[in-house]
């Protein structure tokens, strides 16, 4: 059998594992072995599955591939964050950053290959979207994340958040297929407390989030609260209006009873007068909320301007007033491109739109 006709082990189920070495005459434990090495260590080879027999790994390499990613390109930020072109097996690229703080290290993931939104403000969106990414092409990138965490910082990956390229609820089962290898006991064991999947709001796969119980945190780049406004900075949204992704966020905090993040950045002569933070406050009334004041990586010619500092301050004290918690983020590796939004793979060249 040539290469051409092995498949993905990864697409197979434990359940397909051991079925798989009964029919060609083994136990089925090993299938369990396997699946172990495949997603609780990250194996890429067979040839690194010592428990198996030089025959059974044989048995593999003839039927199966591991399509795996492989880290293109490394770039360390002066903040100590990295950025890494990751290299699909069809060759195409996305960006994955691990971002450290004094007490945690953070894995932000892509979900796809460029991105099905359109947001006016933000870099992925200017390239074409490729594809979706499979469960072990985001599972990959947190392995990843995970030992230069442990090289690097010498402790291990504490964070993930979905908020590399790409929107992770237009790729809706396999992020969740991810989310569960990385959490479950099968997997990394990592909690789904931990993971948060950030989305630009997109109302009814919010819903299915929330009935899915995989107990993960979301987070929503609101921006605006004001339907016009948003509709003219985030265009999808005169299709998933303001009014849908409220009761979808109402409908989340009802079946998880877990607090909803919203992120927020302030732009001059777009959400900084006073109405737009009436309409935000407002907005934050309908279920308990925390907000992320991010600051605005510039990723063109000065259309979008971060407000000044006493703009921010004024949705601040707004929203502290108001019992909201709420905390101002300075962006981290924008010296490599590697803040919000500024993820296009500008250091590779490869797959633009
Ligand atoms: N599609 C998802 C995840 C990717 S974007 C989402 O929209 O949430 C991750 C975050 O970066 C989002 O909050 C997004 O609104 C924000 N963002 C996009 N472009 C940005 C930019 N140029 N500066 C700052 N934040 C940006």
């Amino acid at each position: 059998m040539d290469t051409a006709e092995k498949s993905d082990i990864r697409k197979l189920s434990r359940e397909a594992l051991r079925t798989f070495f009964t029919e060609n005459g083994e136990q089925a434990f090993r299938g369990n072995q396997v699946y172990e090495w495949l997603w609780q260590k990250g194996a890429h080879s067979f040839e690194a599955m010592t428990n198996l027999s030089l025959a059974h790994r044989e048995l593999l390499n003839t039927h199966f591939t591991i399509n795996h990613i492989a880290v293109d390109q490394m770039q360390r930020s002066t903040d100590g964050t990295i950025k890494n072109a990751v290299r699909l097996h069809d060759g195409l690229i996305v960006e994955s950053v691990l971002i450290p703080t004094e007490s945690r290290t953070t894995a932000c993931v892509s979900s796809q290959v460029g991105c099905s939104l359109d947001c006016r403000f933000c870099a992925t969106a200017r390239l074409k979207r490729m594809r979706n990414l499979n469960p072990d092409e985001i599972f990959d990138q947190v392995v990843v994340i995970d030992r230069q965490s442990r090289l690097y910082f010498g402790r291990p990956l504490s964070n993930i958040v979905f908020m590399g390229m790409g929107e992770p609820l237009m790729n809706y089962p396999n992020v969740v297929k991810a989310i569960r290898m990385i959490s479950s006991e099968e997997g990394l064991g990592m909690s789904p407390k931990r993971i948060t999947v950030s989305t630009s709001g997109v109302p009814k796969m919010i819903r299915k989030l929330a009935d899915e119980a995989l107990r993960c945190n979301l987070a929503v780049s609101l921006h605006s609260a004001v339907e016009e406004t948003r509709t003219e900075i985030m265009p999808f949204n005169a299709k998933m209006p303001l009014q849908d992704l409220k009761e979808s966020i109402v409908y989340w905090y009802d079946k998880t009873r877990s607090r909803i993040t919203y992120e927020y950045v302030v732009w001059e002569g777009i959400n900084d007068a006073p109405a737009d933070i009436r309409a935000f406050l407002d907005f934050c009334k309908a279920a308990p909320c925390k907000v992320n004041l991010i600051e605005y990586n510039p990723i063109d010619d000065g259309e979008f301007r971060q407000a000044p500092e006493q703009a921010v301050q004024a949705y601040v004290r707004a929203l502290e007033a108001a019992g909201i918690t709420v905390t101002v983020r300075r962006s981290r590796g924008k010296d490599i491109d590697a803040a919000c939004g500024q993820l296009a793979n500008k250091g590779s060249g490869d797959n633009r739109a």
